[in-house]
């Protein structure tokens, strides 16, 4: 699989039904910088080991280059570069001033002590502290880092710099800058989005069953989202696998998440101990779970998950792509052809950075929101795009992502050309 190919598929799909300009095109074909660095991190054992770190700058036309970074063992820079370039649609499809950008680590961080990851991050931040920063790029959590690390990186860039420098990275506890409700921003702007598209198919929530694959930010809030408005939860997984109810029945996503706490799993739901569930639980793999017989399939993991191979047999007629870059291009095909409908990640997953938008504007300004006030804002923007990617899907007799696109690269465009 690779990611960065997939994206330019995308592009030149987009591109070619709108007749985008041929040098935007080109332009938009690589990204604007590519920093690759070695981070060589002293292990508690006293050995060494050197790291893999990039960061990737798409294009900031129409902002600061903006995106997360990901600890990972599979992370690499095909998979940065695609992740990058989704965030510069991203950012344009939401129509907020930010480009796109992403990095990553190639580690697996589960095998890391706390001071591993810490120092590892510390190094990090001192190789790219002349690339980032509130004026030219704004990092964020992703898979596998969290609001502690954007913690250590704030500590790190404002020694370097000599001054407490809050707004270099978003997504960071709300004692030290981070925002109200940017913890569940990117489930609850999926969930919006959602709600939308169930509006729109006249669907009856209380009837319609969601299998959601991945349970770590973004998984586990959407699907609490949806119990709570009454949707019906029947299969949820991480990496190690999956539950599904086999009656049909909800799921609280709550007390799924307090026994992965427990028991590190999510399968031990089914078997806390010696004792098993086995009259509401099946134990399923991620793969069975995105063959599950329901209305809704919700990729929340890594990118690629839905593919030629397995797209065949998703039976699902409504797919909200929650991880970025969930389903591959060739998957989308045979998808569109059998009339399934898509969210794509582009739109679906753009909460998170809406509301990482919010933090850098009260970092900015030094001035704090109350929770009410940045849901508001996230709901008008989420609903506002889903309307106009609509709009744009009926006007090109097209795809939801290829529309989203085309709204994307025409807002990017008009910037590249103001600037000439
Ligand atoms: P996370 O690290 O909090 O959780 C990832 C989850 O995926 C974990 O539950 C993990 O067990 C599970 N997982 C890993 N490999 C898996 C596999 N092969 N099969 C099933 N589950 C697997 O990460 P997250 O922040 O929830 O991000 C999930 C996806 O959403 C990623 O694609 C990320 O890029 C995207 N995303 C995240 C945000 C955000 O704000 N966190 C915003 C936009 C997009």
């Amino acid at each position: 699989m690779n990611p960065f190919a997939n994206a330019q598929t995308q592009l030149t799909k987009a591109a070619r039904l709108m007749q985008l300009d041929q040098s935007i095109f080109e332009k938009l074909k690589k990204p604007n910088n590519i920093i690759q660095v070695s981070l060589p991190l002293k292990m508690d054992n006293g050995h060494t080991t050197v790291f893999e770190g990039y960061r990737v700058q798409y294009n900031n036309a129409r902002g600061p280059y903006k995106g997360g970074l990901r600890y990972h063992p599979k992370t690499n820079l095909n998979e940065v570069k695609a992740l990058a370039f989704w965030m510069a649609i991203k950012c344009a499809v939401v129509d907020i001033p930010l480009g796109g950008g992403k990095g990553g680590i190639t580690v697996d961080p589960k095998k890391l002590s706390a001071r591993e990851i810490e120092e590892l991050t510390r190094i990090f931040t001192r190789k790219l502290s002349n690339y980032i920063g509130p004026d030219k790029d704004i990092p964020a959590p992703d898979v596998y880092t969290n609001p502690q690390i954007m913690s250590w990186i704030v500590d790190e860039y404002s020694k370097i710099k000599g001054h407490t420098v809050l707004g270099v990275v978003t997504g960071k506890p709300i004692e030290l800058g981070g925002s109200q409700g940017r913890t569940e921003a990117t489930g609850l702007g999926g969930f919006y989005i959602l709600e939308d598209l169930v509006h729109k198919l006249k669907l009856n929530k209380k009837k319609t069953t969601v299998a959601v694959q991945g349970f770590g930010n973004v998984g586990y809030y959407i699907a609490d989202l949806l119990h709570k408005a009454g949707y019906k939860i029947v299969a949820l997984s991480d990496s190690k696998g999956g539950i599904y109810n086999k009656n049909g029945l909800d799921m609280d996503p709550r007390n799924v998440m307090a026994t992965k706490e427990k028991e590190g799993k999510i399968g031990a739901c089914y078997c806390v101990g010696t004792v098993c569930d086995c009259d509401n639980y099946k134990q399923i793999t991620n793969e069975q779970l995105l063959k599950l017989d329901v209305d809704i399939l919700i990729p929340a993991a890594l990118e690629s998950a839905i593919n030629e191979k397995n797209a065949g047999k998703v039976k699902a007629k409504v797919i909200v792509e929650m991880s970025n870059g969930g389903i591959t291009p060739e998957a989308e095909t045979k998808l569109l052809k059998k009339g399934k409908l898509i969210a794509p990640d582009v739109l679906a997953n753009a909460g998170g950075v809406v509301v990482s938008y919010f933090e850098w504007v009260q970092n900015l300004q030094n001035y704090y929101w109350p929770l009410a006030e940045v849901e508001g804002k996230l709901k008008k923007i989420m609903v506002d795009s889903f309307k106009q990617v609509w709009q744009i899907k009926d006007k090109y007799n097209t795809d939801l992502r290829t529309a989203a696109f085309v709204l994307a690269l025409s807002r990017i465009e008009k910037a590249i050309k103001l600037r000439e």
